[in-house]
């Protein structure tokens, strides 16, 4: 049963930890802004969860410099596997069954990310007493449907166990990507420089759900990168991008 919720002021008279997941992206970026304006800073932890060589460049480096710069915890989160070694994988044990993961089927997001920040989460509370946790996402109504549907504050059942209490926020689910920008440039920050080059969004350099130019724009950046992936399309015979449309082709980047 889902229990009444507290308010985020609530939350924070409680001593509750706050754990901001930073991607490196502007969303992450504007969403810590917001946090250092009402959470005290002691209630407050930055977690990267590192896709390893498959992410943007400089993605962690620029979510640390923020943590640092505002003198916060930086706990980066790392899963045993990257995400081609899980397409290897499935290619080698279910060769009748698509190698990438999908929307429906995102085991990237749930085995490199959110699992390897809610352990470290677990950890981190664990050793400074903390016995509510509250997790911060920068997950935004303009982004999807999906996304628009989300409450802002939601209690975690799953992650909460005797002696611990886990909610999931969304402190900043009503921005628009406008303002998301605005925010960023009113603390006068600059966001990851891929957005100067172009792109819409930040995490892995090719994402299942990204944009085509997001992906023209991977390709021209990381073009070792790009044909590790093509290949590992070639070779498994399955497309990675959620469209089903080969990357050769959605980047318009000839074989
Ligand atoms: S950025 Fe895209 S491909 Fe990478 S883990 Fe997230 S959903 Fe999967």
């Amino acid at each position: 049963m889902n229990p009444a919720l507290p308010t985020i002021d609530d939350l924070i008279a409680d001593g509750a930890l706050f754990v901001a997941n930073h991607s490196g992206g502007k969303d992450s970026q504007a969403m810590l802004i917001r946090l250092l304006r009402v959470i005290p800073f002691i209630q407050l932890l930055v977690v990267h969860a590192s896709l390893g060589d498959v992410e943007w460049p400089g993605a962690l480096e620029h979510a640390k410099q923020q943590a640092d710069a505002a003198c916060l915890p930086f706990v980066v989160a790392r899963a045993e596997k990257s995400l081609l070694d899980m397409v290897e994988r499935r290619f080698q044990t279910r060769p009748d069954v698509p190698s990438w993961p999908s929307i429906s089927h995102r085991q990237c997001t749930s085995d490199l990310k959110r699992g390897p920040i809610e352990r470290e989460i677990r950890r981190y509370a664990k050793a400074n007493g903390f016995t509510t946790v509250v997790n911060c996402m920068g997950l935004r109504a303009a982004e999807s449907r999906d996304r628009a549907k989300r409450l802002p504050l939601t209690h975690h059942a799953r992650n909460s166990v005797a002696g611990r209490t886990w909610f999931d926020w969304l402190p900043i689910h009503d921005l628009s990507t406008a303002a998301v920008f605005d925010v960023i440039a009113t603390a006068g920050q600059q966001p990851h420089p891929a957005y100067a080059l172009g792109n819409d969004r930040l995490s892995c350099v090719f994402c299942i759900m990204g944009s085509r130019k997001d992906i023209a724009n991977g390709a021209i950046q990381n073009p070792a990168m790009f044909e590790r992936y093509a290949a590992l399309e070639d070779r498994t015979g399955y497309t990675m991008h959620a469209s089903r449309v080969p990357l050769r082709e959605l980047a318009r980047v000839s074989a």
